[in-house]
């Protein structure tokens, strides 16, 4: 490819590296999937856009459009349709393509994009306790398969990765803030050794569908997983506020309105039952995996925040 043609467009095609990491990227999804199915997880399709999306809680570009009179957003997280297929389907998982046109800071993180894929569990009935257990077990799971099964790619990326023993370590939000200040997250990323939890954030902090401690008012029962060695955020997850009296009340919070999440709210009034569950962002696992530096030599097109992209 001659230089200057695609402005750079397509470097990381070029890259050995590249190949490594999509073995590895591989294995990792095989291994996921083989795992839920066997304890009896149905894979259900993405779903790339929908009428009711994840309200985040940072600021996005809009993603919006209107198709034959009905106003549409791309996917930024299937939040909504896990909680109700969970009714039907009991356990699931999908494979769910998000877009969220982050800021163009958020390219410094070296763990952000525009476009990536979650694998995205919930269970009906479950606890935040039964998906920490989960979450774990596939974690430590997918680090010994690929130590297993790719042994030659982690020894050309020069990645020795040591499987964590289990329970991880919990830490809860407001004790991190007290001892390590704002930054605490990424503090505490740099200095652990083995992933770990941060649990009961604030409600404030997360959107109205994280469920609200009954026994904690104002803290949620939810929690974040955090890779070591400074790679950030690998999960978010947690109960579910499922009756709707709650619903409602945690919109009002964020000063939303319920007719934004339209078809969700309209189900919710017919009454659902608790669920629980929890994303893993795949880019930022198999970065973490491969030891690299930045999310974007993982994935062959990548969309880096604020940048030019095919
Ligand atoms: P959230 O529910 O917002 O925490 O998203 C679920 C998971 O998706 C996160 O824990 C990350 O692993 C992953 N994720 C979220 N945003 C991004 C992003 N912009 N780029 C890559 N991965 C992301
Ligand atoms: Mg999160």
């Amino acid at each position: 490819m001659k230089e200057g043609q695609v402005d750079g467009l397509i470097d990381s095609l070029e890259s050995e590296q590249l190949k490594f990491a999509l073995r590895i990227n591989g294995t990792v999804r095989s291994f996921l999937s083989g795992i839920l199915i066997e304890k009896g997880f149905l894979e259900i399709p993405p779903v790339l856009f929908s009428t009711a999306t994840d309200p985040l809680n940072h600021p996005v570009f809009d993603t919006s459009f209107e198709y034959y009179g009905t106003r549409y957003s791309i996917t930024k997280s299937m939040i909504f349709h896990k909680q109700i297929a969970v009714q039907y389907l009991n356990k699931i998982f999908t494979f769910s393509p998000n877009v969220r046109l982050e800021a163009a800071d958020k390219a410094l993180t070296g763990r952000h994009l525009s476009e990536f894929t979650q694998i995205d569990i919930e269970q009906l009935y479950a606890t935040r306790d039964d998906m920490i257990n989960l979450a774990e077990e596939l974690i430590v799971g997918v680090i010994e398969e690929v130590k297993r099964k790719n042994h030659d790619e982690l020894f050309s990326l020069a990645r020795d990765i040591r499987t964590p023993s289990t329970p991880f370590f919990q830490i809860d939000y407001e004790e991190a803030f007290k001892l390590y200040g704002k930054d605490f997250e990424s503090h505490l990323s740099r200095i652990m050794a083995e992933p770990f939890w941060i649990v009961n954030i604030p409600l404030e902090e997360r959107e109205f569908y994280d469920r609200e401690d009954p026994e904690k008012e104002g803290y949620l029962l939810d929690m974040d997983l955090i890779y070591p060695e400074g790679y950030g955020e690998a999960s978010s997850g947690g109960e579910r506020e499922y009756e709707i009296d709650r619903i409602l009340k945690r919109v009002k919070i964020k000063n939303q309105e319920p007719e934004q999440f339209g078809w969700f709210v309209d189900v919710a009034r017919k009454g659902l039952a608790p669920s629980a569950g929890f994303g893993i962002g795949i880019e930022r696992l198999v970065r973490y995996l491969c030891g690299f530096n930045r999310i974007e030599a993982v994935t062959p097109f990548p969309k880096i925040p604020g940048r030019r992209s095919i």
